[in-house]
């Protein structure tokens, strides 16, 4: 596959078929920013909606928070946030461009602190845009900050969260006192979280604002080897779900010295994305760490009594953490499918490339497009009713012009499942063609049955 082609060809489609935009683009656009379009707000919905369906309210030890964006500045503290979460940033003292420290170092192959035989000099590096000589190294903390109320002064200044975590573990206590739950179990977060990145690169996969689905498993500390592999299981589940190819996915095992002091144990998910080999997914065994600064900064008891033994102890946590926009573009990527020469062999359609994108159908924007074979009053009278009907438990879409061969590509190309073909026997024997997105294969189905039809195949 040439890689570097297929990026441009899903930024292209998504643009062009309104998966994603470039946000406030009337203006100019804002970098690093996307706005989810039509297409894509379904696409993004189904994926939340699934994993919380796989990682909630399936499972009998899972409870669902939505915790709001803006914190107790405290929180940031507690958490090591306010002092560490910061990037290394150098400027160029000639074109005054801004970069990643570690970024420029990864860029000519010398991987900080993983590999310490390779002496760096940092005179070997320079500007990447103009050659210019780099200042020293400042940490820059990445957290966005604004002022709560009328006042801009110090004690108003609060963060938009930089992850959705921080609500989770202050939470922790009103969860354990109103839902009578026991240990093991886990309370789970979809939500925004912001990160001022240095540099943002390649569309949607490091953005300024981004979305992330996150699990606080809390545990016994006794015994965490088993539930940390029943989660890897999970998270594996969820790949295959997402129709990620297991030869795109690398599950990285990250080493003593480059995990964070207070894990036990991490594996990275990393995704053979076109632009290299990044962090998808991550999944940590972080210990009572989090517990147990939140408990010293607010100085409230964050305890759990064993119902049994009566043995109180902060719980450890096992935190499964996933980018909702990440999953978005692993699965764009691994749906996006190109046929040379067109697969179509009934209709007169044009022969060049045909793009199928081969989304997982529950993750298809719309599941049924109604396309009546011709633009006529009858046809269009029971098209529409069978939009209409199919509409209450379906994302449908509704189509008559063009050839029905280029109707059915303009489908595929979305990863639309179905396509129903009213036609003009339809009106004698009620009944439609319903046509299936990978089999081709072509089915005449009772406009009757149709909506219990669709409920099975797609497993609604
Ligand atoms: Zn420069």
């Amino acid at each position: 596959m040439e890689e570097s082609r297929t990026i441009e060809k899903v930024v292209n489609l998504a643009k062009r078929r309104g998966f994603i935009f470039p946000s406030s683009e009337i203006y100019g656009g804002l970098s690093a920013a996307y706005d989810y379009g039509p297409l894509g707000v379904e696409l993004k919905n189904n994926i939340k909606r699934t994993w919380w369906k796989m990682f909630v309210s399936e499972r009998l030890d899972m409870v669902g928070l939505d915790a709001a964006i803006i914190m107790h500045p405290k929180t940031w503290e507690a958490s090591g946030h306010l002092d560490n979460f910061s990037d290394p940033l150098v400027e160029c003292k000639k074109c005054h461009r801004r970069f990643r420290y570690d970024h420029l170092l990864e860029d000519k192959t010398i991987v900080p602190q993983h590999d310490k035989t390779k002496p760096i000099d940092p005179k070997d590096i320079v500007c990447p845009e103009c050659g210019g000589e780099l200042t020293d190294v400042k940490q820059f903390n990445m957290m966005f900050k604004t002022f709560m109320g009328p006042v801009e002064d110090s004690a108003s200044i609060v963060y938009l969260r930089p992850e959705t975590a921080g609500g989770i573990f202050v939470n922790f206590k009103n969860v354990l006192d109103t839902q009578r739950l026991r240990l093991p179990f886990g309370i789970a977060q979809i939500g925004k979280a912001f990160r001022n990145e240095i540099t943002t690169e390649n569309f949607i996969f490091r953005t300024r604002e981004f979305e992330q689905m996150e699990v606080e498993y809390f545990i016994e500390p006794k015994g965490w080897e088993k539930h940390f592999d029943s989660w890897l299981g999970v998270m594996r589940d969820w790949c295959k779900f997402l129709g990620l190819k297991k030869e795109d996915l690398v599950e990285v095992e990250i080493s003593e010295k480059d995990r964070a002091f207070y894990s036990k144990r991490t594996i990275d998910f990393e995704y053979k994305f076109p632009f290299g080999q990044k962090e998808l997914y991550g999944l940590a065994y972080r210990t009572d760490y989090d517990l147990t600064q939140h408990q010293k900064a607010s100085g409230q008891d964050l305890a759990y009594t064993d119902p049994v033994t009566r043995e109180k102890f902060l719980p450890h946590v096992i935190e499964p953490s996933l980018g909702v926009d990440r999953s978005f573009l692993a699965v764009l990527l691994s749906a996006y499918t190109e046929i040379d020469g067109g697969r179509s062999t009934t209709t007169k359609a044009i022969k060049d490339v045909e793009v199928v994108l081969k989304l997982p159908y529950q993750l298809a924007p719309i599941k049924v497009a109604v396309l009546p074979l011709s633009k006529k009053e009858e046809l269009s009278k029971v098209s529409q009713d069978i939009l209409l009907k199919l509409k209450k438990n379906f994302v449908c879409v509704y189509d008559e012009t063009a050839s029905i061969g280029k109707r059915y590509r303009r489908q595929d190309e979305i990863g639309t499942p179905y396509c129903v073909t009213v036609d003009f026997d339809s009106l004698e024997d009620k009944k439609v063609t319903v046509r299936d997105r990978d089999t081709m294969e072509q089915e005449r189905i009772a406009i009757d049955e149709l909506a219990a039809y669709f409920q099975e195949k797609l497993n609604y």
